[in-house]
């Protein structure tokens, strides 16, 4: 039974016309994700399901909605995020307005169409009559786009025997993706006059050096073993900032480092890279003084092959799409690697579109409802 393409689209609609921007990027407008986290759970209790809110700061809610099964089975989550990020400068960004198959406005596509999708899987389960002995469970995760507190929360309450992620993947079934970590490095100098060679550390000039020597590792980061799916790991001198005045010798000069992960590696690897170019710079000068710190590492994310929710949404791609789909790994960081952290097999498979935090944003919405049939059938053969 094919996924009932009216309710998606309604759904979809009704949550791209309520305003969710992530406060982060609301510009000092008001804004969090009370109004929508009430509209999916009005949604979930329309499909019979038990609901639960999480609001871990005020406005940020989260909301989880459970169809109970009969009993002894695996239970299963459907997930996706419904902030959204800005909406400066984009036309008719919650107008929802429907051209030649596609929806636009902001969150169409990242990710409201994947939440959609949710609804309509269960819709679909119930329309069919299906019996499950597993639960079935929509989380709907606040604050995805900026530190995740919703999908936090949410995991220190509740958890599944496996979850599905619907961020957008082109109907692709998405098996890793990678994880970074911030880093900072400061470099020390001694502050002098100008004219005084005598007494001045120039902390710049040592930042020079450490870059050059940086700038090898990132090359050399990319004449590593691939990760199949996710490629190479790789690192970028995002944020220098050093000295106070012309006419003065800097004494300290601070780089922000973005290092990007590829699944088993980690914070203590990656700091030990950079640890090995200061140590040996400081060995070969006493004036090079440098500190390193780890300022945010969010993990990297991969599940086995022979997982039965790989299996599931494999199975499940395949008879929807008439092809198997394309296995693929993303090079951003997702909530999929927080599930994975806690122990969830997790598979990421999400809408067709284009224009997540673009100006034009919309998404396929024949790709979402193959998307809900999809989910349906995986829900289907994981929960039985
Ligand atoms: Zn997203």
């Amino acid at each position: 039974m094919p996924a009932d393409a009216s309710y998606v689209t309604a759904t979809l609609t009704d949550l791209v016309r309520t305003k969710s921007i992530n406060p982060a990027f609301a510009d000092g407008e008001a804004s969090d994700e009370r109004a929508i986290a009430t509209r999916a759970g009005w949604m979930m209790r329309a499909l019979g399901m038990e609901v639960t809110e999480y609001e871990p700061e005020p406005g940020r809610v989260s909301v989880v909605g459970r169809l109970r099964g009969t009993g002894g089975g695996k239970s299963l989550m459907l997930y996706g995020h419904i902030d959204t990020v800005g909406v400066t400068a984009m036309p008719d960004p919650f107008g929802a307005s429907i051209r030649d198959g596609k929806l636009y406005g902001r969150g169409a596509y990242d990710m409201k169409c994947g939440v959609a999708a949710c609804f309509g899987a269960v819709k679909t389960l119930l329309d069919a009559g299906t019996s499950l002995r597993g639960d079935v469970l929509i989380a709907c995760a606040a604050d995805e786009e900026v530190a995740s507190i919703g999908m936090a929360e949410i995991l220190r309450h509740v958890r599944a025997d496996a979850a599905i992620v619907t961020e957008p993947t082109e109907l692709r079934v998405c098996l890793a993706h990678r994880g970074f970590s911030w880093i900072e490095v400061e470099t020390l100098g001694i502050a002098a006059h100008g004219s005084r060679f005598d007494l001045g550390v120039d902390a710049n000039m040592r930042m020079g050096r450490f870059l050059a020597r940086l700038d090898k590792l990132e090359q050399e980061l990319r004449t590593r073993p691939r990760h199949t799916l996710v490629g190479p790991p790789s690192l970028h001198a995002a944020v220098l900032k050093g000295g106070t005045g012309t006419s003065t010798y800097a004494d300290h000069c601070r780089l922000e480092i973005e290092r990007r992960t590829v699944p088993g590696e980690t914070e203590e690897q990656v700091l030990a890279e950079i640890r090995t170019i200061t140590d040996a710079l400081a060995a070969e000068d006493p004036t090079f003084k440098a500190m390193v710190r780890a300022m945010l590492t969010r993990g990297s994310f991969e599940v086995r092959r022979d997982a039965a929710i790989v299996h599931a949404v494999l199975g499940a791609s395949t008879a929807v799409l008439g092809a198997q789909p394309e296995i693929i790994g993303e090079p951003y960081w997702m909530d999929a690697a927080l599930l994975s952290d806690v122990g969830i097999d997790t598979v990421v498979i999400g809408a067709v579109g284009a224009g997540a935090h673009a100006l034009e944003e919309w998404v396929s919405l024949d790709s979402v409802v193959k998307l809900a049939d999809i989910l349906a059938r995986a829900t289907a053969e994981f929960c039985a």
